[in-house]
């Protein structure tokens, strides 16, 4: 049966076509919370959705009552109420897997251009202020050999420490609520406490998911923990950090820098302090933003809703326990 699915992101032309192949596709621009008719309408006769970013809430859910499936181009599903999903039989996918490697080169690059000052030295450079060669005020700490301690070394976390274990000879210490062994085999990765390692490491990179339990997961008190030399790299989301305590903390140089690429507001308000400090730098939000991983999850989250709306749950699915719920709600049916 052909079904209906909204898309609500851009995808290309040839994601559009394979969805096409089976059911039925409207495309809706995503839009503020102010103008949100086409969506709603499309939403009330919808099936699937695809997209990511804008963020699921109970009202958009209420308009579709014959939603089977959802499924985010994000390794990230923190824009769900996963558990309200699994109540009202909807299905999540997302794509953990077609990021991994291209958001690690991006928190490794944070690393390096926030230690080596990159962002701030290349401005300063085209301002045309290199008017003999550099001293002490232009220089920046050393990456390899140091500490890295990696909050969530889970798929990126484990490509992130290859990079830093294998190619610069770095300690890698993390955090997890459960022991990664393999990276421990594989990279010598080192388990610690959350206050053990924000106290031992060189570099901090965040790399949890959003839920409860890391909202805000560094605050003053974990700032006041890191070294005054260590520079706090946050790949993670924007959430996971108390934003006014990391302004704070940086403005007093109490850490050396960070490097960000997701923020608690997001596009991040121009007159943010983060952006007139020289030892932050500031990303839009592009782990994952390469043309060749874009596609690579659009084509995966297709793929993923297409098996979802044809039932069947997959390793992508984040809430395999909805298939209790179908289950009972089919019995009930029949
Ligand atoms: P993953 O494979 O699920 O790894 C997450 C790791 O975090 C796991 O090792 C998990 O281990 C650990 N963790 C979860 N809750 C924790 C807690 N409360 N305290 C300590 N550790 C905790 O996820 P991933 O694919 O690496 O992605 C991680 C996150 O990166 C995503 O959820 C997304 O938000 C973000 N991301 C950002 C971008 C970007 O563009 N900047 C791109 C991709 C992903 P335990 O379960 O053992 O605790």
């Amino acid at each position: 049966m052909r079904k209906r699915i909204v898309v609500y992101r851009k995808v290309p032309q040839s994601v559009l076509a394979l969805l096409r192949e089976q059911h039925d596709v409207i495309e809706v621009e995503q839009v503020a919370a102010a103008s949100r008719a086409p969506l709603i309408e499309a939403l009330a006769r919808a099936h699937g959705i695809l997209g990511n970013h804008m963020k699921i809430t109970p009202e958009l859910l209420d308009a579709a009552p014959f939603l089977e499936a959802a499924s985010t181009i994000s390794a990230g599903f923190d824009a769900f109420d996963v558990e309200d999903l699994t109540r009202r039989g909807i299905v999540l996918n997302n794509t953990p897997d077609e990021l991994t490697e291209t958001t690690a080169d991006l928190a490794f690059t944070l690393l390096l251009a926030s230690a080596r000052r990159v962002v701030e030295l290349a401005e300063w450079t085209r301002r045309g202020e290199w008017r003999a060669s550099v001293g002490a005020a232009q220089f920046g700490v050393d990456v390899h050999h140091k500490a890295l301690g990696i909050v969530g070394l889970g798929r990126i976390g484990s490509a992130l420490a290859r990079r830093a274990a294998l190619g610069f000879g770095m300690d890698v210490l993390y955090c997890n609520r459960t022991r990664n062994h393999e990276a421990e085999e594989a990279y010598g990765a080192q388990w610690r406490t959350l206050p053990e390692l924000l106290a031992q490491a060189d570099f901090v990179c965040l790399l949890v998911p959003l839920s409860a339990a890391t909202e805000r997961l560094i605050g003053a008190a974990e700032l006041r923990q890191m070294k005054r030399t260590a520079i706090l790299v946050n790949c993670a989301r924007g959430q996971v950090v108390d934003e006014a305590a990391l302004i704070e903390a940086l403005r007093e140089h109490r850490i050396l820098g960070a490097g960000l690429d997701v923020f608690e507001r997001e596009p991040l308000p121009p007159d943010s302090p983060l952006l007139t400090m020289p030892n932050v730098v500031a990303l839009p939000h592009i782990g994952s933003a390469t043309q060749q991983t874009r596609d690579a999850m659009a084509l995966r989250a297709a793929r993923n809703l297409l098996d979802a709306l044809d039932g069947r749950i997959t390793s992508t699915c984040v809430n395999p326990e909805v298939q209790v719920v179908l289950e009972v709600s089919r019995r009930h049916a029949g």
